[in-house]
């Protein structure tokens, strides 16, 4: 392991060009939700990956709100591993919560605070310092490398999809790392392995063409009735889903993949208590809450409207009744398939005048099988950098644009990263650990090098 020892004391003796990176990225407020900064910031971007000798490409996407820096940097073998990360970060407010300004990174009992610093701007920069680390080490480049840096990722990559679909051979990688990843509070590092899908849709349904006196509820039909007779059939007390054909689609899980949802901590207890709730869904707690938590879909209702909602009382009876839900999909659900099954349901039960309206296109789950040979090459390379066995974990359970890469790219996807519970990314005071910073780009620098000795994902 003596090639590791080099590299792991190369990394500990500049992890201040790392900071001094990450400082940089960080002055610029690429907020992209106000579209502020994006350009200078993927220009600087590109720079410092032409730095390393990266030949970069900047294009922009169909959104036309910000471009996509791609570099690529040919190594000893053919075998790429493609980083995927972005470039703009959420909205610094509420200021004055801020100890130090959010976009005048600072260092303080060692952590660097800032907005960004973990998210994601911090995880680029780790990935450039792995990079440059094994460039640096007297060593050519194992792996070939390619980066995919984007900046719409916090306004919910609109223009992404599009983007790789339009750029496979570009983009054409054996593995990817996925954004960025943390260890937990007992500092054992977390490797995720996919995402949920998502469908939003909102359900109206209308009755008079105006609101009118509640007298008339003898004769005139209430939409809001209709609205909750249909809601009501969607699912039933038991918490399963009654939409024909909903669940046929759902993959079951490995048994290597819930064995691994059995091996993370049982959170029940705080969550229940955080929320002040007397018990979770059907009583569940432990590993049963768990593997559901991980592998089930739902079916959520986000906001319910119709008629008076002031103060005290009016008697009135609505025109318009409206109700917004939201589906957390699993692979291999997919969006417009259960927006088919939701209206054809709808159908067969009679509320046919209820009508379906989808928020947005929607996004499909994703899910690098557990047992992919790529996801125990970064498993035993964070054993080696952390010392400590890492906990594998299926899935997120949110959604993010990560079916393009695996499905579409053909990629075996896990997580690496820097972050911890408390580097409060999208809050104030944005921070991050030096410790985690160094290991995390141990970790990475020992994925490429092992990549470098398999050849293979
Ligand atoms: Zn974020």
């Amino acid at each position: 392991m003596n090639d590791l020892a080099n590299l792991y004391a190369y990394i500990d003796a500049h992890l201040s060009d790392a900071i001094a990176d990450v400082t940089r990225l960080c002055r610029l407020p690429t907020v992209s939700a106000r579209g502020e900064a994006l350009p200078e910031t993927a220009q600087t971007v590109a720079s410092m990956l032409r730095d390393l000798g990266f030949s970069v490409q900047l294009i922009p996407t169909s959104t036309g709100r910000a471009l996509v820096v791609v570099g690529a940097l040919r190594g000893a073998s053919d075998f790429t591993l493609l980083f995927y990360n972005h470039y703009d970060v959420q909205p610094p407010e509420p200021l004055d919560l801020w100890t130090s300004p959010p976009f005048e990174p600072e260092v303080r009992d060692g952590r660097l605070y800032g907005r960004g610093v973990n998210d994601d701007k911090g995880e680029l920069c780790a990935r450039i310092a792995a990079i440059r680390a094994l460039l640096n080490t007297g060593r050519h480049l194992p792996i070939s490398v390619k980066f995919c840096i984007e900046g719409e990722e916090e306004i919910g990559s609109p223009g992404l999809d599009k983007f790789v679909r339009e750029h496979k051979d570009l983009l054409a990688a054996d593995a990817c790392i996925w954004e960025g990843a943390s260890v937990n509070w007992h500092g054992e590092p977390m490797i995720t392995l996919g995402v949920k899908g998502i469908l939003y849709v909102e359900l109206e349904a209308r009755g008079p063409n105006r609101d009118v006196h509640s007298s008339m509820a003898t004769v005139v039909p209430n939409p809001a009735w209709r609205l909750v007779w249909a809601l009501s059939t969607l699912k039933n007390q038991a918490e399963e889903i009654t939409i024909e054909g909903f669940y046929d689609q759902v993959r079951t899980p490995l048994p290597l993949e819930v064995s691994a949802a059995h091996r993370l901590p049982d959170e029940s207890g705080e969550l229940r208590q955080s929320l002040g709730l007397q018990q979770l869904v059907l009583g569940l707690s432990g590993t049963e809450a768990r593997e559901r938590d991980l592998f089930a879909p739902t079916c959520n209702i986000c906001g319910l409207s119709a008629g008076y909602e002031g103060p005290g009382a009016k008697t009135v009876l609505p025109a318009v009744a409206r109700a917004k839900l939201d589906f957390r999909l699993v692979p291999d659900q997919r969006p417009e398939d259960i927006l088919a099954k939701l209206r054809r349901h709808l159908d067969s039960h009679g509320f046919s005048d209820i009508t379906v309206i989808p928020v947005d296109m929607g996004e499909n789950p994703a899910r690098t099988p557990i047992d992919a040979p790529f996801v125990n090459i970064v498993a035993q390379a964070a054993r080696e950098a952390y010392g400590v066995e890492p906990l594998l974990t299926p899935t997120m359970i949110g959604s993010g644009p990560m079916y393009s890469f695996t499905d579409f790219l053909g990629l075996p996807t896990a997580s690496a990263g820097i972050g911890y519970p408390d580097a409060r990314i999208h809050s104030p005071n944005e921070n991050l650990r030096l410790s985690d910073l160094a290991a995390g780009i141990k970790h990475l620098a020992t994925i490429v090098v092992r990549l470098g000795e398999t050849g293979r994902s």
